[in-house]
């Protein structure tokens, strides 16, 4: 990583991910490609987080681990179906559906926020979508029985502090 890319003085980072969660190839940060990204949220846009990309599978990952739960628990996120949210909305399960998805796919929203997308979805009579979200505000969102025979792609995701769900 160059030595000029800025800082974060404030974001909550508890350490550095050098490790592809995907595919498990461990990186030097000084030599994989990276970039300096401030975070997308008004209340942390003087934070910087760098993003590296995995050499073999072409992944991305933020360098920083951080406290996830500081940054999503009050995250700008649709709650409800508003005419531009189903807008947005229609246009991703166009994507998806143009990369095969069907109404009898399987889907897990990971990080589902509100659920409003699985709502969406469930509208256009997608009714195999599962949501998951750890800090969602919804309390049936936060219920890891979804994530039941997908242990190990979630200790993959999650490589700390979840062990009670494995
Ligand atoms: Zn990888």
């Amino acid at each position: 990583m160059s030595a000029s890319l800025p800082r974060s003085n404030d974001a909550a980072t508890t350490g550095q991910r050098v490790v592809c969660s995907f595919c498990g190839t461990r990186i030097d940060p000084a030599t994989v490609e990276c970039a300096a990204v401030p975070s997308n949220v008004r209340a942390f846009k003087h934070e910087i987080f760098h993003m590296w990309r995995c050499p073999t599978c072409r992944s991305l990952h933020c360098l920083e681990t951080v406290d996830l739960r500081r940054y999503y628990t009050n995250y700008p996120i649709v709650r409800t179906l508003t005419p531009p949210a189903r807008l947005m909305f229609d246009n991703l399960l166009s994507r998806l559906t143009m990369s095969g998805y069907t109404p009898q796919s399987r889907l897990l929203d990971y990080g589902c926020g509100w659920g409003t997308f699985l709502e969406h979805l469930r509208e256009r009579g997608y009714h195999n979508a599962a949501g998951y979200d750890p800090y969602s505000g919804a309390e049936a969102l936060r219920d890891p029985a979804c994530l039941q025979g997908l242990h190990a792609l979630y200790r993959r995701l999650e490589p700390s502090g979840r062990e009670q769900l494995l």
